[in-house]
């Protein structure tokens, strides 16, 4: 660990003044412009990108296509696709430590979870090579006033790929996408988060070390609404994958109108966490305070809004609170930290305002509620109970290490709360009681819902949101599929 602390300060591969990555060369932006890349922790700049426009969209969207067209690697045959992708995992396992060192240093991940999310994306990878030899339609036997036919299915990869991620998770999810992408046979062009372009431009060249060929996959850096829009917007992108906020979805779908380009959402999440009185407490509690404090609260899926029974509701209270106060706040490479830092100034800042809004409207705090330090994004993991069902801390997505607390009596009472939210994407209970945990289970709208634990996922298993929370799945077969389309064949075998 000494050692990955000397590099995060020093020359770390992968960061400092990076190009951007189109049809397989290191490329500035057309315009010339760069960004300032910071590391969360200190708010020390570490490096730039380049600020890609609409001319360095358009030149990667050429490149993917014309890489689409060529056959290259929409045709290459299944089993030769699986085995470049197995063989690029292999490469990314051995790069781990590298690769979660950027992580860390420019996503203020703390190191041990930034290497999880980098194993996380190795065996995600390896699940979507399997799929590449599996990729199969379904033969019917039709007979009709039209007479007989043989007709099957044939699943067509969908051609050029838009991938635009944020910054909580760059290199997990831009994994999720890619995976499921290359594995069909679509060409790709990824727009990672202004704030975190590293790891992506990691993953490009070892992607190509492994064999898939230049153009299939190209990386634009620079801002969303210059590079992102024009991503979203362009007439030959077949498909956008999106991943970040529900404001930023709302537009993506709009640009996608131009050539009704199909798009794929993973949008935010205002998850609620059941606590009925039955449940084990010793469990529970710990469980529901890594569910908001892990990596600050930066995760779409965290449980922010928590529902507790009344009987317990002063307990949990307690325990959430000295479970706060004990979190060591810090550094992301220091062994000793236990918590973070926010991305950037600006999303502290909106942490604290969305705070103080909580209390200004009569939410009591429970625990913490500041700005912490004076270098770097910190700000103290914070409980605040009893806010109106109608405030903002209930109704809009803060992205930081903030829950709120209510009571309740009633099963069904609890259930309409839980379910009372735009958002859709993750939700949690806490029992002891099998079958309230299942009707529970039932009555839950989101795409997630975790009994007795928080944050499992795996890559056989569909992810997305309900309601404003996203359009699709990622991950599974569903994940899959959205970089499929299918086509019917009809042969006549009427004589
Ligand atoms: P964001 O919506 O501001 O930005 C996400 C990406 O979109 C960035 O790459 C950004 O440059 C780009 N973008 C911004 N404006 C654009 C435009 N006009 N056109 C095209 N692209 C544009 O989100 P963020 O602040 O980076 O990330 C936090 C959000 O991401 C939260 O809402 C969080 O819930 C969500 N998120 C969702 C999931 C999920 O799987 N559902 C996972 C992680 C994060």
């Amino acid at each position: 660990m000494d050692q990955i602390i000397e590099r995060s300060l020093g020359d770390v591969t992968g960061a400092g003044d990076q190009l951007m990555w189109i049809d397989g060369e290191a490329v500035a932006a057309l315009a010339g412009g760069t960004i300032d890349i910071f590391n969360p922790s200190n708010g020390a700049r570490i490096g730039t990108s380049p600020a890609g426009l609409a001319a360095d969209i358009d030149r990667a969207v050429q490149a993917a296509r014309r890489s689409f067209k060529s056959g290259v690697w929409s045709r290459m045959p299944g089993a030769a696709r699986q085995k470049i992708l197995w063989r690029a995992a292999d490469m990314i396992e051995a790069r781990a430590a590298e690769i979660a060192t950027v992580e860390a240093l420019n996503a203020g991940q703390l190191y041990p979870f930034a290497q999880a999310m980098v194993h996380g994306a190795v065996e995600l990878l390896r699940y979507f090579a399997g799929w590449a030899t599996k990729i199969h339609g379904l033969t019917s036997e039709i007979s009709g006033p039209m007479g007989q036919f043989h007709a099957y299915t044939l699943r067509d990869p969908i051609g050029v790929a838009g991938m635009i991620v944020p910054w909580n998770v760059p290199f997990g999810l831009v994994m999720t996408k890619l995976g499921a992408a290359l594995a069909a046979g679509c060409s790709c062009v990824v727009k990672p988060s202004e704030e975190t372009p590293y790891s992506a431009l990691m993953l490009v060249r070892i992607l190509e070390e492994a064999g898939v060929p230049k153009g299939v996959v190209n990386v634009v850096t620079g801002y969303g609404h210059e590079a992102g829009a024009a991503l979203a917007e362009h007439p030959d992108v077949d498909k956008i994958a999106f991943t970040g906020s529900t404001e930023i979805g709302k537009r993506i779908v709009r640009a996608a109108a131009g050539n009704l380009k199909k798009v794929t959402l993973e949008l935010g999440g205002k998850s609620p966490v059941i606590m009925f009185d039955d449940a084990d407490l010793a469990k529970a509690i710990p469980s529901t305070a890594m569910g908001i404090f892990l990596h600050s609260g930066q995760i779409c899926i965290a449980g922010s809004r928590l529902y507790v029974q009344r009987k317990i509701f002063d307990q949990v209270m307690a325990g959430l609170a000295g479970a706060a106060a004990s979190l060591k706040i810090g550094d992301a490479f220091s062994p000793a930290t236990q918590i973070g830092p926010l991305i950037s100034a600006r999303q502290r800042e909106r942490v604290s305002e969305l705070v103080a809004s909580g209390v200004a409207g009569g939410a009591t705090l429970v625990a913490g509620g500041q700005v912490h330090g004076e270098q770097g994004f910190y700000f103290q993991p914070t409980v605040l109970a009893h806010p109106k069902a109608d405030s903002r801390v209930i109704r809009e997505e803060i992205f930081g290490p903030v829950i709120t607390a209510n009571v309740f009596d009633e099963f069904d009472e609890v259930l309409e709360a839980a379910n009372d939210s735009t958002f859709g994407l993750a939700s949690t209970v806490y029992t002891t009681d099998i079958s309230k945990a299942h009707r529970a289970a039932k009555a839950l709208q989101a795409g997630f819902v975790w009994i007795n634990c928080h944050f499992v996922s795996d890559p056989s298993l569909p992810g997305g949101g309900f309601k404003q929370s996203g359009w699709g799945r990622e991950m599974g077969a569903e994940g899959l599929d959205a970089y499929l389309q299918t086509k019917s064949v009809f042969t006549s075998l009427n004589g």
